[in-house]
């Protein structure tokens, strides 16, 4: 068995992971802005979150983790200017911030647990956690690190000399655009506090602060609610790798300033993107032109879990293409595990123990797992245990135990009744097994459709059905 071992953004190698607490960890992943749909490329970090917590319990650590949800203060410009983004789909639907903000955040936690990504122990949200951002932007006020300027408070990124360790950018290198309008005194500066305008609207999300009303910085938020959380130090923190060159960097600047403390995370994890390359995925979607989410996949045959399996065929670091062809062959391969799973479940389970190499295999998977949350091999040491000459409720037993470790419920769903067309399509996948003297996928096919009530004659000219 080999330990736990984890890239680490900030270091750019892979190192054991050692929690400063024995037997305790804690974890904070940034959320989403809650102002529309989050798209199937938001949801990988979550989906790498729930795979890391899953394998630190696996590790038999008890795991405090958070998730944020942002809102108020995500500006549509990261270089401070812009509009606030709840408060501009407010504008936009005639609702208030408030709504707009419960609505898609409802939305993104039933996404979450379609794709069985578990429930975190705390969901932060920013605007329940106004004084402890004023407190934080105090403490870096009176360590000399802020200046005021016309429309707020700014993170003096000159007098950290820190600064930018996670991205490796320089921070006189400007990594945002300066704006013609803008009033930092170097592009890498940051808004930690904004003053509400005083001649558009009335905003909506405002509070009082000893620098006048306003709404705090995005960054902020998190370096706040991660502390109120889980204390001044982190072991692990997530997110999307577009969060590294600011966000995340930002993040650090403000917490170890603050704070006082370095390292203030122990390890940075940082999901890859997600790229549509302009693909249409559905018909449906010719018309529009934004990203697809969750409720895309049910048009091309692909559920949740499919999509879930699908992330898994990357390692998280990888970026993956996301095309309709490669979610179907992903739902496909999840159909053909739940198949061996449903035919080994339906047989008696014999006495036996699980042989030694059954045994070797189970060790294969929690060793991919430890390596840097290798999910890809994980998934070939699934494909192997199914395709093992072991008896069938053997094998069908440890998948379903190694795949809902991972989040993959391999217990097969019933099949919808009556559904000719879905029987066909086993019988065709039956055919091709044959063909391919994948017997042992051919006996499992053969018995799901057994327990459906359908059953398969075999002839020299091929195979028919019919209901029992
Ligand atoms: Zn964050």
């Amino acid at each position: 068995m080999t330990d736990l071992r984890l890239y680490n953004t900030l270091s750019r190698t892979i190192e054991p992971f050692r929690p400063r607490s024995p037997g305790r960890t804690s974890v904070y992943s940034c959320g989403p802005t809650v102002y529309s749909r989050q798209h199937l490329g938001n949801m990988r970090p979550y989906v790498l979150a729930d795979l890391l917590t899953r394998v630190l319990r696996l590790q038999g650590l008890e795991v405090k983790h958070v998730i944020n949800v942002t809102d108020v203060g995500h500006l549509t410009d990261d270089a401070d200017e812009g509009e606030d983004k709840l408060e501009l789909a407010a504008e936009r639907s005639g609702s208030s911030a408030f709504e707009v903000a419960r609505v898609w955040t409802q939305l993104f936690k039933r996404d979450l647990s379609l794709l069985g990504v578990r429930e975190p122990d705390v969901w932060a949200h920013a605007t329940d956690h106004i004084p402890e951002q004023l407190e934080m932007i105090g403490q870096l006020e009176q360590r000399g690190l802020t200046y005021r300027a016309a429309d707020g408070v700014y993170f003096d990124t000159s007098r950290d000399p820190g600064y930018g360790a996670l991205s490796r950018l320089k921070a006189s290198a400007p990594h945002t655009r300066v704006g013609a309008s803008s009033v930092k005194r170097s592009p890498a500066d940051f808004a930690l506090w904004k003053l509400s305008p005083s001649h558009s609207p009335k905003r909506q999300l405002e509070w009082p602060s000893p620098w006048g009303v306003g709404f705090p910085g995005w960054h902020i938020e998190c370096s706040a609610m991660a502390t109120k959380h889980l204390g001044p130090q982190i072991d692990i923190h997530t997110g999307g790798i577009d969060h590294v060159a600011v966000h995340h960097t930002n993040e650090i600047a403000q917490s170890e300033n603050a704070l006082g403390v370095r390292p203030w995370v122990q390890v940075w994890m940082h999901g890859a993107w997600l790229l549509f390359d302009g693909e249409k995925l559905s018909k449906s979607r010719s018309e529009e032109r934004r990203p697809p989410n969750l409720d895309d996949l049910s048009p091309l045959g692909v559920t949740p879990a499919g999509f879930r399996y699908y992330l898994y065929t990357a390692h998280y670091r990888s970026p993956l293409h996301l095309s309709g062809e490669a979610l179907r062959g992903a739902e496909a391969a999840l159909k053909r595990l739940r198949a061996v799973v449903r035919a080994g479940t339906i047989g008696e389970a014999p006495a036996a123990a699980p042989s030694a190499r059954l045994t070797a295999l189970r060790d294969a998977f929690h060793d991919a797992l430890r390596d840097d949350l290798d999910a890809p091999r994980a998934l070939s040491v699934l494909w192997e245990i199914a395709e093992q000459p072991a008896p069938l409720p053997l094998r069908a037993r440890l998948l379903r135990e190694l795949g809902e470790s991972i989040g993959l419920n391999l217990a097969p769903a019933a099949l919808p009744p009556n559904d000719d067309a879905l029987v066909e399509s086993l019988v065709a996948r039956r055919n091709a097994a044959r063909v391919a003297r994948d017997f042992a996928l051919s006996d499992a096919l053969r018995a799901e459709l057994l327990a459906q009530g359908v059953v398969i004659e075999d002839s020299p000219a091929g195979s028919t059905w019919r209901r029992a």
